[in-house]
């Protein structure tokens, strides 16, 4: 495995792959690897001759009072963790590396940003569309992978490839859980461990909004009231946010039906932890005919 840490050195490499014709899996990240990571370099390593994985602590992307600084980094362990799992080139770029002074062009998002996240974190997916265009075009990749996990930057990054046309497939990864049910999370080291043991009701709620609509619910409000209650009552965390939608447009929906997705985001001390699923709804039964 190289590990690249200059923007020259990751293009000369990039062309010499080009140039015998590999394919390219690209797995951008902001380190602190965990298995979620882990699992999108190995799908990434099942259809591309080369696999390429970025980690970036993307500034952009971190409103004034999240947790940029504070964001966790172990650049050793990461690279032993690649290495293992079978990245071909690791790239580990510096702040001015990606923002060599002020931008002449800024991207933004008007899309699929009203809701969720983007609507708590202001500028967020901005950030996410800039680094992300950037790094596409110094990795010129075959495929791209992204986590479920975050499942609205996937719907945003599926709007910027369509819009522009970059020639990239973006391949969607299921999270991947702790066994009690906690999608991992680079985030999870700051939890208590007294917030540990709860976090497993957020996805605990979500399965159970699953089976309410399973069984025939179709009324977003009262599935969205139920995970609130559900959250508050088994966890010492703050709601950010419970959202249902359709996926990927974000449309708001006035019953549940089609591909949906039920999202919520808890502030902890420390951490804010999201998680959401994304389920295909049959349409209710016409009670008319
Ligand atoms: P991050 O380092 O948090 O920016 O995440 C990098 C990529 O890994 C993103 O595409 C995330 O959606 C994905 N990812 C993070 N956690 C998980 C997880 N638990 N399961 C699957 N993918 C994940």
């Amino acid at each position: 495995m190289k590990v690249i840490t200059n923007i020259q050195d990751l293009q000369a490499s990039i062309q010499q792959v080009k140039n015998s014709g590999s394919s390219i899996g690209f797995v951008p990240t902001m380190g602190y690897l965990h298995e979620g990571h882990l699992t999108l370099a190995e799908e990434a390593g099942k259809n591309n001759d080369t696999v390429v994985m970025s980690i970036f602590v993307n500034p952009l992307q971190f409103g004034p009072n999240e947790d940029f600084d504070r964001y966790p980094r172990d650049v050793e362990r990461d690279a032993e963790l690649a290495r293992n799992v079978g990245v071909d080139i690791l790239f580990i770029p510096e702040v001015v590396d990606m923002y060599d002074g002020k931008q002449s062009v800024t991207l933004s998002v008007i899309e699929r940003v009203e809701v969720l996240c983007g609507r708590k974190r202001e500028g967020h997916f901005d950030g996410v569309v800039t680094v992300l265009t950037k790094l596409f075009h110094l990795i010129q990749p075959t495929r791209a992978y992204f986590g479920l996990k975050d499942a609205q930057q996937i719907a945003v990054v599926e709007g910027l490839v369509r819009d522009y046309f970059f020639p990239v497939e973006i391949v969607r990864v299921p999270t991947v859980r702790e066994e009690d049910g906690l999608a991992k999370s680079s985030r999870n080291v700051y939890l208590s461990k007294e917030e540990r043991r709860e976090a497993p009701s957020l996805y605990q709620s979500l399965i159970e909004a699953k089976n309410r609509i399973d069984a025939g619910e179709r009324d977003p409000d009262s599935i969205i009231s139920m995970i609130s209650m559900n959250v508050q009552e088994n966890t010492s965390g703050k709601i950010d946010y419970v959202e249902a939608y359709s996926f990927p447009e974000l449309a708001e929906l006035s019953r549940l039906q089609g591909e949906i997705i039920i999202a919520l985001a808890v502030q902890f001390q420390q951490a804010r932890l999201i998680d959401n699923i994304i389920i295909s709804v049959e349409p209710e039964e016409d009670s008319n005919v």
